[in-house]
């Protein structure tokens, strides 16, 4: 408006398409805001257009009205695109977010929200890959809660998932941030330490023993019963080298000795080559 001739047809005619020009790069440029992108459109183009408008000359109010209407569906097509933006922003949110919930979902154990037996399994390799290369001691402890199937027998199924509740929360209790555990079958859960000689393994293996043991459940008929649990123990050898069937099948191995050796024990697997 300060430098547009007030004679001169021609000069108004390249301010305003100048002026058109600055409001219609406000839509790209602010369209993710859409009060500032009316805001800019309307600063840029009502002043000149209003201007105009008022002019004596025909071709001035037609220059003048033909700035408003484009104004006008500029703003509206505006508006268009930034709620399609929105949505567009809202819906990329909404996707990524489903997405980390399966993701979790499909890692974690429903009834404990321990890990499930694909995600410890995943967790295991990567681990044991780490402690192999970096020639660092490991352990695996295998647990099966003992005579569970008689639990259900007598308690019912909703019993026997209470148990398992409990129990995952002793192992997570008991566990060190840098140890991973999860509920890799029925009632048999696994644990694996990374940095552990046998003897933490073992210590650690009896002082979840010891919790379990302790527990104190409720049947539904108000009586209280208790629980005890066996463990195998295996420990890294070089033979075994980045293959963790290998060693928690050793830790099975340790598992079953504990449960033909009497149960509510922790046995640990001999180290015998392949
Ligand atoms: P052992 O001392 O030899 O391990 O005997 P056990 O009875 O614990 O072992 P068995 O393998 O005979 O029984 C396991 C039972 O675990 C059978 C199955 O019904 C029960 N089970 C498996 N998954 C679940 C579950 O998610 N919830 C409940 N409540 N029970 C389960
Ligand atoms: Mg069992
Ligand atoms: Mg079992």
């Amino acid at each position: 408006m300060a430098v547009v001739s007030s004679t001169d047809l021609l000069s108004q005619v390249v301010t305003v398409m100048f002026a058109v020009g600055l409001a219609g790069s406000a839509i790209p440029t602010y369209t993710a805001h859409r009060q500032i992108t009316w805001l800019g459109m309307g600063l840029a183009l009502s002043p000149m257009s209003l201007w105009l408008l008022f002019q004596p000359q025909p071709l001035q109010k037609v220059v003048g009205l033909a700035c408003l209407i484009f104004l006008v569906t500029a703003s509206l097509g505006a508006r268009r695109l930034s709620a399609a933006l929105v949505d567009a922003f809202r819906l990329t949110h909404e996707l990524e977010r489903a997405n980390r919930l399966a993701e979790a979902a499909a890692m974690t154990d429903v009834l404990t929200g321990l890990s499930n037996r694909r995600a410890f399994l995943d967790h295991a390799e990567q681990m044991l890959r780490y402690a192999v290369r970096h020639h660092r001691p490991m352990c695996a402890v295998m647990m099966d809660i003992d005579w569970f199937k008689r639990v259900n027998d007598t308690y019912g199924h909703r019993v026997g998932d209470d148990v398992l509740t409990q129990v995952a929360e002793v192992l997570r209790t008991r566990v060190r941030g840098s140890d991973i555990c999860g509920r890799i079958g029925g009632e048999e859960f696994a644990m694996l330490l990374p940095d552990a000689s046998v003897q933490d393994a073992c210590r650690l293996a009896d002082e979840v023993r010891s919790h379990v043991e302790q527990l104190n459940f409720a049947s539904p008929d108000g009586r209280s019963f208790r629980i005890t649990a066996s463990f195998g123990v295996s420990v890294l050898r070089p033979w075994m080298g980045e293959d963790i069937g290998i060693l928690l099948h050793s830790a099975d191995e340790a598992l079953y000795q504990a449960k033909a050796g009497g149960r509510n024990r922790v046995d640990v697997a001999l180290p015998a080559s392949p």
